[in-house]
């Protein structure tokens, strides 16, 4: 029997049992706060120096890369290794699926990610914590090594599109699988949302968890409200166990 294709898309409710809380959706600590916003959007962060200069500091407090995975992104591992084929499509920026030891090929980030730095002129990439490092030895913007040109964080800002093929691969994966689950996320900013809709349309069964109602909770097969580092792990044994249908 071949086993179903799951495509996991996952929120800001995955990680928060790691600390990190939601940053980017509709309720989130950017949204809330106007003057953060501007910190993580591209018209700003290009155009104003000291905008950039309070984005590193932040960049520094917050300590995303000190993060751990939680028992949900384990899971999640867990049933890839179990034989299951699985593709995980994340809103989240803070690389704790591949961290939870997901293949990176496998894991695709709509959002980019906060791990990895990307020059604006040159596209030179590097590691976010060289860059720390070097906020932290005294340069308070610090500029590409290779050209000069104005380094940020290889997220998608505000103001910037998602990336056009990881999109497009998001799209192929939702068309394809068996079993699409979609987890800790409100399901309201698109184009992620909409991959809920897709799967659906061809055919796939739409499992939903999260803590609160969703757009999508009336085309969906199952929800689960409980909360998602136990939830998960138990859904997730149950689809390797071959309980998908
Ligand atoms: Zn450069």
């Amino acid at each position: 029997m071949t086993k179903p294709l799951v495509a996991v898309l996952s929120g800001a409710g995955i990680s928060t049992d790691s600390g990190i809380p939601d940053y980017r959706g509709p309720g989130g600590v950017w949204r809330k706060d106007p003057e953060a916003e501007k910190l993580v959007t591209y018209e700003y962060y290009m155009g104003d120096p000291e905008i950039r200069r309070r984005s590193w500091r932040m960049r520094r407090a917050t300590g995303t890369l000190r993060a751990e995975p939680n028992a949900a992104h384990r899971a999640v591992t867990e049933l890839e290794r179990s034989g299951v084929p699985v593709r995980v499509i994340t809103q989240n920026v803070d690389g704790l699926h591949q961290a939870a030891g997901m293949p990176a090929r496998k894991v695709l980030e709509l959002h980019g990610s906060a791990r990895s730095v990307v020059c604006t002129r040159c596209h030179a990439r590097g590691p976010m914590e060289d860059a720390l490092a070097r906020v932290d030895a005294g340069e308070d913007d610090p500029p590409c090594l290779e050209c000069g040109g104005v380094l940020k964080p290889a997220t998608v800002m505000f103001g910037e599109r998602l990336d056009p093929v990881v999109l497009g691969d998001a799209l192929a994966i939702s068309k394809a699988c068996q079993v699409f689950i979609a987890v800790g996320t409100s399901l309201q900013v698109h184009p992620a949302a909409g991959l809920a809709g897709v799967a659906v349309d061809h055919g796939a069964r739409l499992v939903i968890v999260n803590a609160e109602p969703t757009p999508y909770d009336s085309i969906a097969d199952e929800i689960v409200r409980e909360r998602i580092g136990t939830a998960l792990p138990g859904l997730l044994r149950r689809l390797s166990a071959g309980g998908a249908r």
